[in-house]
């Protein structure tokens, strides 16, 4: 594992490295089985290390002066089963929701200090790697919300899930979990239609498409298998050919986050759309994640595991 410190890495916050195919948040990888089972089921309370009914999940938050780290703590504040024990950011941060916010400096030893359950991460990628890798080294079940990692750096993640569980999600959503089933649906019932794709978000947001549309589009992809290229937005000569999908990324003001699934053809359009009015509603799905995961047993999971818990 390396040595790296997080703190001392990333110049620049939120989805640094922004060639990705961060998406799926399947659970492929896992020699672990995602079996449902919730912190208390007499199994999983039989393992070391995991919580009993009612215990408080030691939480740390990483990037927690960005917009959702922040987020994260004040709604860690609300909640009586989970309580935050360390919160970093890379750059000076003042406190959030009385949580005090410290320096990302030397964090292997701050983690092994604090003796933490589960590590909620929405930092960068090449941040988000490094923490995994110190997770891994330290026993510490690692959440990330971070999109934009390329495969490379995809894969660096997945090699901490041989030692802890990992769970990574482009969107902490339930509404999303729902669309992306709906998405699965429809568009295997309306073969042929034309499929578009239209995702906004506010003006701060590094990585496009999102990784959310991402992972979308993968679920199209694997109903409909005759689509096989993504075209980027249009312009001059571009006409449509039937085994595209159209992808619009558009970023303005401080839009949370909106996905739209069009389907048209024989004279109709469906649209499938999701819209988060809050990023609430990422951090109370992260949270959840964070308490489902811990005390699980080495793995790769995804949200939809938490879902279906
Ligand atoms: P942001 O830029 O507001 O916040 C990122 C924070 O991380 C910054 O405060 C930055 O200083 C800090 N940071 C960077 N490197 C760090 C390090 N090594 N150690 C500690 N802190 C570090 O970005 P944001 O809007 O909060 O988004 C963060 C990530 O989460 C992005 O990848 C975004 O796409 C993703 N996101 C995911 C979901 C989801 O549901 N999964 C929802 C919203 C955003």
């Amino acid at each position: 594992m390396s040595a790296n410190d997080p703190g001392a890495g990333e110049e620049s916050s939120g989805t640094d490295g922004a060639q990705t195919t961060d998406s799926a948040d399947t659970t492929d990888h896992a020699d672990a089985t995602a079996d449902g089972n919730t912190i208390g089921d007499a199994d999983v309370e039989d393992r070391p290390g995991v919580k009993a009914r009612g215990e408080v999940v030691r939480l740390v938050v990483t990037g927690a002066g960005g917009r959702m780290g922040a987020e994260v703590i004040e709604a860690a504040v609300d909640r009586e089963d989970v309580e935050v024990v360390l919160a970093v950011n890379r750059s000076e941060t003042a406190a959030v929701a009385g949580v005090e916010v410290e320096l990302a400096d030397h964090f292997a030893d701050r983690l092994a200090a604090v003796e933490a359950d589960v590590l909620v991460d929405f930092t960068g990628p090449a941040s988000a790697v490094d923490y995994a890798e110190i997770c891994a080294d330290e026993g510490v079940a690692f959440v990330t919300g971070t999109t934009g990692f390329s495969d490379a750096e995809l894969d660096s993640v997945r090699d901490a899930s041989d030692e802890v569980p990992v769970l990574k999600a482009a969107n902490f959503s339930r509404g999303i979990a729902a669309l992306r089933r709906a998405v699965r649906e429809a568009v295997a019932a309306v073969p042929g239609y034309d499929v578009e794709l239209t995702e906004t978000h506010h003006n701060g947001k590094r990585d496009a498409p999102s990784g959310t549309a991402n992972t979308l589009l993968e679920d199209v992809e694997d109903v409909r298998t005759d689509l096989d290229e993504r075209v980027h937005g249009r312009e001059g000569e571009a006409p449509r050919t039937e085994t595209e999908i159209g992808v619009h990324a558009r970023r303005a003001g401080d839009v949370t986050g909106e996905h739209e699934v069009l389907l048209a053809g024989n004279d109709e359009v469906l649209e499938l759309t999701h819209r988060a009015g809050d990023r609430g509603v990422f951090a109370a799905g992260a949270l959840d994640a964070a308490v489902w995961l811990t005390g699980r047993e080495p793995g790769w999971y995804g949200f939809d595991d938490v879902v279906d818990s």
